[in-house]
């Protein structure tokens, strides 16, 4: 009985049509629930790559604008590991409140407008063309900063062991070698400063936290001079030089390739002339991705920079600094500036002024997929 009232009501025209609404309904959520499904995997997708780039920006004297002593970068590994390149005059000091965690530091030479004799009075303070500095003796902005965050050092010897002088006399307390020194992984954060020395062609690996893939860092040749400033000298010293105007050399200088741990792998020219090993060490070695360009006048004309972009390292995409004029203005390249110029001798990849604070974001292959 029982079954044949179902059979009787399943047959009834008004049930079939229920019935069939009722499937047709189904349906419908079976199509929005897998089309939510593919949305949400790419959303997914698409953050895990963004998540996987590396934040590059740039800390100038000017918000935006690429000006006469910018220097300064700050890399920042997918990981959270974070590196200062040249910490130079157009920031702060140890008080610069866009430096957040630092956890390395990396010095090309002894230059003041690279160890930072000077360092900005406050933030926009004066000019682009004329940025409005003041003293940063005895300490320098690299060791204020290497001792306030208590970062690691990786910097050839003679570099390395007078920032660890400068750190000591801050804090009051030695600074030593990042142990292990036997090549192994200087694991974040640091409890305090210390020194990953190297000589031309060392490397290191650092890493955000014990089970963090390492970011490599490499200490390679640049063609150029690394003479201390004098007013980062103690007085003996200083009354030694001064009678034969002769100046002190903390070593070779350089330039770093550093491999982040989604494969980009970036080169730090440093400031330096042409030479041979833009090609056979960084482009054939490294095969470095990203090159990030100092373009000072006393070392490179816009033809040379552009030739040890095009033909030496052939990087997917260039970052220029270090131009030692006011390059742009609203964050746009000024059309009669140096850094124009280079610009348009430039073939077939991008390049991109360190423009302060603009974060920029590199995936594994140097391609810019976000903020340029
Ligand atoms: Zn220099
Ligand atoms: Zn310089």
């Amino acid at each position: 009985m029982a079954f044949y009232r179902r059979q009787t009501m399943v047959s009834s025209p008004a049930q079939l049509s229920k019935t069939w609404i009722r499937n047709q309904h189904k349906e419908e959520i079976l199509r929005d629930h897998i089309v939510h499904s593919i949305l949400l995997l790419a959303v997914a997708t698409s953050s895990a790559a963004w998540a996987q780039a590396v934040k590059v920006t740039p800390l100038g004297s000017h918000a935006g604008e690429l000006c006469m002593r910018d220097r300064a970068t700050i890399f920042e590994d997918p990981t959270g590991l974070r590196i200062l390149y040249d910490a130079g005059q157009s920031v702060m000091g140890a008080d610069d409140p866009r430096l957040g965690n630092i956890d390395v530091v990396l010095l090309s030479h002894a230059h003041g407008d690279h160890i930072g004799d000077l360092k900005m009075k406050a933030l926009d303070a004066g000019t682009c063309d004329n940025p409005q500095v003041v003293s940063a003796a005895p300490n320098s902005t690299t060791a204020e900063i290497v001792a306030a965050k208590n970062a690691a050092v990786i910097m050839v010897v003679p570099l390395a062991n007078f920032i660890g002088r400068k750190v000591e006399s801050i804090r009051g307390k030695p600074t030593t070698a990042c142990s292990p020194q036997t090549g192994a992984d200087v694991v974040a954060p640091l409890a305090a400063p210390c020194l990953a020395t190297v000589q031309t062609g060392g490397t290191r690996t650092f890493k955000a936290s014990a089970t963090s893939k390492a970011v490599e860092i490499t200490l390679v040749p640049a063609a150029h001079d690394s003479t201390v400033p004098i007013a980062l000298l103690g007085d003996a010293e200083r009354k030694n030089l001064e009678p034969d105007n002769v100046s002190l050399t903390l070593g070779p200088p350089g330039g770093y390739v550093i491999r982040f741990t989604n494969g980009l792998t970036v080169y730090l020219s440093g400031d330096t002339g042409l030479h041979a090993e833009m090609q056979t060490v960084e482009r054939d070695f490294y095969k470095v991705n990203l090159m990030e360009l100092n373009f000072g006048q006393s070392a490179l004309t816009p033809e040379g920079a552009a030739y040890a972009v095009n033909t030496l390292v052939q990087p997917a995409a260039v970052i220029i600094t270090h131009v030692n004029e006011g390059a742009t203005t609203g964050g746009k390249v000024r059309p009669t500036s140096r850094t124009a110029a280079f610009i348009a001798l430039v073939k077939g990849r991008p390049v991109y002024p360190a423009l302060s604070g603009k974060t920029m974001e590199f995936d594994g292959a140097g391609k810019c997929v976000a903020g340029c």
